[in-house]
């Protein structure tokens, strides 16, 4: 299973999104992310525009793939339900807001709509990550899925530590599907691959991947991590030569 997209929607330029979405889903991804809203270290970096959610629900009209995107606080997360996002994102950084993890296990209790979880960047116990799922799945809705996307660096190589051996270790204590990010791991595309074949060959069940037909003149991450759709399409085909293997 493969959530593939752009870091940020560009909402001055929605053909971008749809030409993006329509490639990955051309290319076999099963759902469509954006981000409409974006947690920046630099508060003078694009933060994100509500317009967006709109083009993100469009991409999806379009392609028929279910729509994925990170809510950063309530506001955001009424919004994204009102439109219909099927699967939310809660990031790295808003990990461990239980408040947050509150609200959105209340907002999707009693619907379809999925949360994908990422664990923090900041090395924590196993149990940690898996209690931050509970607060959600508590309310009643257990459709959530662990993502790791790397840890602090241990060195400069990488912009975080791919942390895809933990999948075992997921995996042996939840039933919840698990999901490696490989593009926030190691932060180029470059090496997008090689730790997604790694993941899946862990035991991950999916990937998130940052994708966009022009990655150089995309918003956000996309410079340096985004895949091109065809890119995408040739992980995604050596990915499910090891899930294959592995049933
Ligand atoms: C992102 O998806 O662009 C992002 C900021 O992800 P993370 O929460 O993994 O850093
Ligand atoms: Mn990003």
């Amino acid at each position: 299973m493969a959530i593939a997209g752009p870091c940020t929607i560009d909402p001055k330029d929605p053909n971008r999104f749809y030409e993006t979405a329509e490639a990955l889903k051309e290319a076999g991804a099963h759902a469509v992310m954006g981000g409409v809203w974006k947690p920046h270290t630099n508060p003078y970096s694009y933060q994100g525009y509500d317009k967006a959610l709109e083009i993100l629900m469009e991409g999806s009209r379009r392609t028929g793939l279910p729509a994925s995107t990170e809510v950063m606080d309530e506001r955001n997360l009424n919004l994204a339900m009102e439109a219909g996002v099927q699967m939310l994102q809660i990031g790295t950084r808003n990990a461990l807001n239980y408040s947050l993890l509150r609200a959105v296990g209340q907002a999707v209790a009693g619907t379809d709509t999925a949360v994908l979880l990422k664990r923090g960047r900041h090395i924590g116990p196993i149990n940690e990550f898996l209690s931050a799922a509970e607060y959600i799945v508590n309310f009643g809705n257990p459709n959530v899925l662990l993502c790791h996307r790397g840890t602090l660096p241990s060195c400069e190589v990488y912009r975080n530590h791919p942390d895809e051996s933990i999948t075992p270790l997921l995996k042996e204590k939840t039933w919840a599907p698990v999901v490696f990010d490989p593009s926030h791991s190691v932060g180029k595309a470059l090496h997008v691959e090689a730790c997604s074949l790694a993941a899946v060959a862990y035991g991950a069940d999916g990937l998130c991947i940052e994708a966009n037909i022009d990655p150089v003149t995309g918003l956000g991450d996309d410079p340096k991590q985004a895949i091109t759709p065809e890119a995408f399409r040739r992980l995604l085909q050596k990915c499910e030569s090891i899930w294959e293997l592995r049933s």
